[in-house]
């Protein structure tokens, strides 16, 4: 299937809708996820236009796990939860339902059940804290 530039995260990327970002480089961008499976679900993508992992060329694997790993620590810091599961899906038959790569950074808690698609969208006011609270992480670390 060919790359779809209408895909939400495509429209993201152009500022053509809004979310919540934790962090914007040259190569990759990373925001709240808008229905998040737990407080501080937050995604990284690249700005190279790839369906999923088998698109996406080499370098631009590289980059983009090297900033999960940078936005994971700072999630980290920022909500302390005792677990994180970061999470990449590729195909609708493997739960994938936005169309351009992307890392999941996700805490979990314990006692906390394993969902893997939350179905209600968080409030602006608490992605926007949540982001704040992600961004200074990041800001403070080299
Ligand atoms: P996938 O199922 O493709 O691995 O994950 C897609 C993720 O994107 C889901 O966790 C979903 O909550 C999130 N999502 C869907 N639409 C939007 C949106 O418009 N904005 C943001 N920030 N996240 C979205």
């Amino acid at each position: 299937m060919a790359y779809d530039p209408n895909n939400i995260f495509a429209k993201i990327l152009r500022g053509e809708a809004d979310a919540h970002v934790v962090l914007d480089e040259e190569h990759c961008l990373g925001f709240m996820d808008l229905m998040p499976q737990s407080p501080g679900h937050t995604l990284i993508i690249p700005r190279e236009p790839a369906e999923n992992i088998f698109d996406l060329s080499s370098e631009g694997l590289g980059q983009l796990i090297s900033t999960t790993q940078r936005v994971a620590r700072a999630v980290k810091a920022a909500f302390n939860p005792p677990g994180m599961m970061i999470v990449q899906l590729n195909g609708a038959d493997a739960g994938q339902t936005v169309f351009h790569i992307h890392f999941h950074v996700i805490p979990r808690y314990e006692g906390e059940g394993l969902t893997l698609h939350a179905r209600s969208v968080a409030s602006p006011a608490e992605l926007r804290e949540h982001a704040a609270r992600i961004r200074a992480e990041l800001e403070s670390t080299p």
